[in-house]
């Protein structure tokens, strides 16, 4: 790990034992501590990971420490563990979880009172701390206290169900398969969908932290039992929840899965027939087949950096309900501004019961767009050169400079063009209505770049 950041994109991650070590999750646990202040109250969860409970006695010692008092969750989706910090009017919250990482990684996110993630500069302020030795030991008569908070996975089960139109669904008699990624993603989940009155088959649902069913990533490639299961079984839906259950993935009746930018349209078109003009919020770099559906429902777009942090935040300044990732993350505020795996499960079954509709014919009636990915070679000390140019030469075209550059064509194909926050490469996605042309975008913006950048 960097000397100077603890922090990525999505809370601090590493390899256990070599990136992260259970010395560095105690120092952490007491600079987090430090952070929040001396007799603040904080819930500690893990997920499925071996390493979970190692980390979790760390933290807890580094928050008590610094006079935090440590309220345990024992195993929790990130979801669920937001949701009883606010539940519980708690100072934050922290889940031990590397959410789709392989087993190897482990990571600490933490979470801000209202069960959002922190931000970006709050992380700052706690790294500053760890790095340059700020914290604040308490004296022995000072120590936090550790209670036990057992009950938050049924609270939230409970809270999630609210949302659910409980009748409606209950008499279609739904089979649903839940692939939960030998992790907590098979908490909650199974013993909602069974009190909304559907018959519940659960995949990969014993908790193992080897993930010896699938990678904790629910990407179409590891989700071929899902897909096999639900056309075996004749299941009317499938969903697969990453390591933390906060996405969810979702495959219909032929077993056809889908990448979480068309569920997220079936979920908008059916909020803004509710809500008319309501806003909707997502990253910039989601699929043109988000503006094209609140386009046509007549919602308002609202475009953020990417990140799921930046979403969060959005919604609660904007005022909006919903907001999406096209990696299967849907933020429904109702319940919680945060991505939620099984609260997106209940909107997409609310949905098939409110029209009668199977998840394919609701996702057949979306418009179709062809992606495609490419990337150039860009030194890191040419990123920011390279990106000032390229504004340069596109500005009279419609474009979004929120992260990267976005350009909407006036034929309705669309490009992103974003230099890598990990790599020295720059990366286009395309985006259009026939594959050929989706590849030309590629092709004829990577010379493009190419060009330009033999200029810098
Ligand atoms: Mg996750």
């Amino acid at each position: 790990m960097s000397t100077t950041k603890l922090f990525g994109t999505n809370g601090i991650r590493g390899l256990v034992n070599i990136e992260l070590t259970p010395e560095m999750a105690i120092k952490i646990g007491a600079a987090i501590g430090t952070f929040f202040g001396q007799e603040k109250n904080l819930l500690l969860g893990f997920d499925a990971r071996t390493s979970g409970p190692m980390f979790a006695k760390a933290v807890s010692s580094g928050l008590n420490a610094v006079g935090c008092n440590v309220y345990l969750a024992g195993l929790a989706s990130t979801p669920a563990l937001q949701f009883g910090v606010k539940n519980h009017t708690l100072d934050g919250g922290i889940i031990i979880s590397a959410s789709h990482n392989p087993p190897e990684y482990n990571g600490i996110k933490v979470i801000w009172c209202d069960g959002i993630e922190t931000s970006h500069e709050q992380e700052t302020e706690i790294e500053n701390i760890y790095f340059n030795n700020k914290i604040n030991y308490v004296l022995w008569n000072q120590i936090g206290k550790k209670y036990s908070l057992l009950n938050i996975n049924e609270e939230y089960k409970n809270a999630v169900k609210k949302h659910a139109n409980v009748q409606k669904i209950a008499s279609k008699h739904y089979h649903v398969v839940i692939d939960a990624a030998n992790s907590v993603g098979g908490i909650a989940c199974p013993p909602l969908l069974r009190e909304l009155g559907c018959k519940v088959t659960t995949i990969n649902a014993n908790i193992d932290g080897t993930f010896p069913g699938r990678l904790p990533e629910p990407r179409p490639e590891s989700l071929t039992v899902l897909s096999k299961t639900v056309q075996a079984i004749g299941a009317d839906i499938g969903v697969a929840f990453d390591g933390d259950a906060d996405r969810s993935i979702f495959c219909d009746n032929n077993g056809t899965i889908y990448w979480g930018d068309k569920t997220f349209a079936v979920v908008i078109k059916a909020y803004l027939h509710k809500n008319p003009g309501a806003k909707i919020v997502t990253p910039v770099s989601s699929s043109t087949l988000i503006k094209d559906t609140v386009e046509t429902n007549k919602g308002e777009l609202i475009w953020t950096k990417v990140g799921s942090v930046t979403v969060s935040q959005t919604m609660k300044t904007e005022d909006a309900n919903l907001g999406g990732e096209e990696n299967g993350g849907i933020f429904y505020r109702p319940h919680q501004a945060v991505r939620d795996g099984a609260m997106t499960t209940v909107l997409l079954l609310n949905i098939m019961a409110d029209t009668n509709k199977s998840l394919a014919q609701l996702i057949a009636e979306a418009p179709h767009y062809f992606i495609e990915k490419g990337k150039i070679p860009c030194p890191d000390n040419k990123k920011t050169a390279l990106q000032q140019k390229i504004y340069e030469q596109l500005k009279t075209e419609n474009i979004s400079t929120i992260d990267g550059i976005k350009i909407w064509f006036t034929d309705g194909s669309a490009l992103l063009i974003r230099p890598s926050g990990t790599e020295p490469v720059f990366r286009l996605y395309a985006e259009a209505k026939d594959a050929a042309k989706a590849s030309k975008l590629i092709e004829q913006y990577s010379a493009k770049l190419t060009q330009i950048l033999l200029t810098l």
